[in-house]
């Protein structure tokens, strides 16, 4: 059976992701309301503003319940703002910032500084035979990997590709490499 993907919509680069999918042939839907996290079997957090999308996810009643149904197993994809909210520890965050700690590392917000804010780099990802173009755009840093965590693409001695169990996390854009690898690749764990 096809699977249906939800996108969380409340914020940021959700539409770009959801195009990709369905052009890999599933159903997605756009997320907004925990009610609507019944209907999906898998679910992309997309890049943005963490501290907004944080703030959203609250006053939506939506944090606890999304929580809930990852750590029951629900394969999620976080890029970017979405890793930094699935991410166990956030430095650099708002003080009123949340996070899910369903992946145990540790993320520090627009990590890479000023000079590299926004940079490209091809990178080696393991499960894929050829470089996958990597658009980091006021990324988080990852500065600290748990044991737990498989690590599946670095730059620079740091990762930036994570998985743990049902959670992958990508501190790039793959939405906006113009290669739809990595969706597949996820969708493979699953569908
Ligand atoms: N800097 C953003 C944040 O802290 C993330 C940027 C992005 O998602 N492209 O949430």
């Amino acid at each position: 059976m096809t699977p249906t993907v939800g996108v969380l919509a409340l914020q940021g680069a959700f539409a770009a992701h959801a195009a990709i999918l369905e052009q890999l042939g599933v159903s997605t839907t756009e997320i907004r309301r925990d009610a609507q996290l019944d209907a999906v079997d898998a679910l992309v957090m997309p890049g943005g503003e963490s501290t907004t999308m944080s703030m959203l996810l609250e006053r939506s009643g939506m944090l606890e319940p999304l929580g809930a149904r990852i750590n029951a197993g629900l394969p999620v994809f976080g890029t970017c703002a979405g890793m930094i909210l699935l991410s166990a520890e956030v430095k650099d965050g708002r003080p009123d910032q949340r996070v899910l700690g369903a992946i145990d590392i540790t993320t520090r917000r627009n990590g890479y500084g000023r000079q590299t804010e926004s940079f490209e780099s091809d990178l080696d990802i393991a499960g894929l035979d050829a470089p996958f173009h990597g658009v980091f755009i006021r990324a988080p840093i990852v500065e600290r990997v748990g044991e737990s965590v498989s690590v599946l693409a670095s730059v620079e001695g740091d990762a930036v590709l994570c998985r743990q169990a049902n959670v992958t996390v990508a501190s790039f854009h793959p939405e906006l490499a113009d290669d739809d690898r990595l969706h597949s690749m996820w969708l493979k764990e699953f569908a």
